[in-house]
């Protein structure tokens, strides 16, 4: 089960409702970017980052399609922002997730000093935000992030919620 949380941030900042607003369409962009996932049968995930108003890297899971256990949403959309900005260096550069990122994807993100990490639903099972690690400014590492979750949380959990559902239905097996 995926759990929903209201949007907080870790930088202990009230999120206003303005700065809240801002981040939704680029979460829909998440939102669709995750839905090209299904066509290969992975879990639909998706991701895009976002410098100076434009987005600049986009990817969605990929897992099945490539046969790759790296293959997440957001190691695409962080090498394509890398490429477009031509430094590995992101610190210019918002990514919106549609689900919190699991270790491998979170440790990316502090090498690539990401600035600013949204996130829509949470992963109970394997989120390196906080969920099951604490990958994200951790305190023993130096790089500090700003993270707003829950940023369309109820879309992405139905988007999940509804990929499972019919892969029960077709494998009645997988309880
Ligand atoms: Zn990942």
């Amino acid at each position: 089960m995926l759990s929903m949380r209201a949007g907080t941030s870790y930088n202990g900042l009230m999120n206003t409702s303005v700065a809240w607003a801002n981040h939704v369409p680029w979460m829909r962009e998440a939102l669709i970017e995750a839905a090209k996932a299904v066509a290969w049968g992975d879990v639909p995930i998706g991701a895009v980052a976002v410098r100076d108003g434009v987005v600049i890297g986009r990817g969605h899971n990929r897992r099945e399609a490539d046969a790759d256990p790296t293959a997440h949403a957001e190691m695409f959309a962080l090498r394509e922002a890398a490429r477009v900005a031509r430094t590995w260096r992101l610190d210019g550069v918002t990514l919106y997730c549609t689900l919190e990122p699991c270790a491998m994807c979170a440790g990316a993100m502090v090498l690539a000093r990401l600035r600013r990490l949204v996130w829509a639903a949470d992963d109970p099972k394997g989120g390196a935000g906080g969920s099951v690690l604490e990958v994200l400014n951790h305190p023993r590492l130096n790089h500090r992030m700003e993270i707003i979750r829950g940023v369309l949380a109820e879309e992405a959990a139905a988007q999940l919620r509804d990929f499972f559902a019919r892969l029960r239905s077709a494998d009645p097996d997988l309880g």
